[in-house]
Parts: C-alpha cells; structure tokens; sequence
C-alpha cells in the first residue's frame, strides 16, 4: 500500500517572517495528518521554515540544487548546504527549471544522482507542454524524461525517489488534467519504472500529480488508482487550502 505524500511548492514566494508564519500554521493543523507531508519554501526562507517543522511530521523540501557540490556557480545552492540546514528532499526537473531556465534531463539527472548520494530523497518533476500533448506525444515525452531523469539510479536508491507528473499546460493555470487523463499517463510512468526495475519498484512507487490542485478537485485525483498524493503549487501558499488538500481522506 503506497502511502499518500502531499508536498507544497512555495516557489518565489513568501519572506522568512511570511514563511514562518504559514510554517507555524500547518504544523498545528497537520500534526495529525496521516499522509506524509513535506513545505518546499525558497532558499531565503529554508532555514527560518527548517527550525519551525523540526521534530514535526511536516517535511522540509527545497526547490532546487546545483549540478555540483562547490565551486564557482555564482547564484547556486549546493546539496551540503541543503544539508546543513536540515533537508529532507529536493524537487528537480519542476517544468519552470526545465523550461525557463533551460535546464536538461542531463542536468536533472546528475543532480538526481548527487541528492540521493547525500542521501536526500528527491521529487523528481516530468510532464508533457501543451504543444505536445496536442501533437499526440505526451506519454512518450513523459517516459523520456522519466528514464533520463532515473538514468543510473540503483533501485535501492529508487525508495528516496517520488516522480511529480506535472503536465506544464496545467501547472498555474487553473486547468486540471481530467483525473483519468492525468491517471493514464501515471500507469505508463508506472510501466516505465517496471520496465527499467521491477515489479515491486513498481508497485511500490509514489506518483504524485501537479497542476491546480485544489480542495476542491483534490479528492477526485487523488481517488485514481495511480495518483498517490500531490505536488500543489498556488493552493500551497495558504493554510486554508493546503490543509484540507493534505488532509486528504483516500
Ligand atoms: C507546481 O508548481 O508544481 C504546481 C503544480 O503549481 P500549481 O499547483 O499552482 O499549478
């Protein structure tokens, strides 16, 4: 039985002091929640967040790390840092990396490979754009990005990995995959990680879904045989709809 996981996304929002108070708010609401939880708030913000969800069931996640330990990466944030303040896992591939930074699935998968190597569980993001669900291709845009992203990953390391499906069309938008629509293309990401594992890893494998999650359409989505939980973007950002997301009863 794979356990449900709701993770936030605060992307570029929030200060330290706003942050801490949306922080304080869910661990009072959630401290009950039998799913597991995790905040991703922005690196300014990560360890004010950090000394508030600690010893708490809530997660603390970041949004992102560099290709490489240390060096010269003006503007970068490395997997030691993100350690040091207390991490739990790491969102790579979200579609605005992808997408309006440019990053490749070679990009994502070397960072893939040096989180879990620190041991950081990670969120690993993959999704079609619009022009290429129109254009028939999403399920194949989907296992690509999900191999590539998995490349020389061992499977006992696949545990500390849950693949975000996050169709880019419906990421902000307000629009939702159709609980089967989104459920399909869960199966064939399922298939893929059979096919490059096992069955258990396949089985066992935690396939959150991405894209105007909310209250109210939470319960249909998460209802499908192949979603098991939620990366929430927007409805992340306020205690009001997250909590009820996150509270989810499946
Ligand atoms: C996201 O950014 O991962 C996301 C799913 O955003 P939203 O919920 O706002 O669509």
């Amino acid at each position: 039985m794979r356990r449900t996981f709701i993770a936030g996304n605060w992307k570029m929002h929030k200060t330290p002091a706003e942050a801490v108070a949306l922080a304080k708010e869910l661990v009072s609401e959630l401290s009950g929640s039998s799913h597991k939880v995790l905040v991703a708030p922005s690196f300014t913000c990560i360890q004010a967040v950090g000394e508030v969800v600690k010893d708490t069931n809530i997660l603390l996640g970041a949004q992102n790390m560099a290709t490489v330990e240390e060096g010269a990466h003006t503007g970068e944030t490395s997997v030691l840092m993100l350690k040091a303040l207390g991490v739990d896992a790491v969102i790579l591939g979200h579609s605005e990396r992808r997408h309006v930074y440019g990053e490749t699935d070679e990009m994502v998968n070397t960072k893939v490979k040096l989180a879990l190597q620190h041991g950081l569980e990670v969120i690993l993001c993959v999704g079609e754009k619009l022009e290429e669900r129109e254009a028939g291709q999403a399920e194949a845009v989907v296992e690509l990005q999900t191999k590539e992203g998995l490349k020389g990953v061992s499977e006992a390391d696949l545990a500390k990995v849950t693949i975000a499906y996050e169709p880019v069309w419906a990421i902000g938008t307000g629009k939702t995959a159709t609980p089967q629509d989104a459920d399909d293309i869960h199966k064939v990401t399922r298939g893929v990680v059979k096919s490059l594992y096992s069955d258990k890893a396949a089985e066992e494998m935690i396939i959150q879904y991405g894209g105007s999650v909310k209250p109210d359409n939470a319960t249909e989505l998460m209802g499908m045989e192949n979603i098991d939980g939620a990366l929430v973007g927007g409805a992340a950002l306020k205690a009001e709809l997250f909590v009820p997301i996150a509270q989810y009863d499946k």
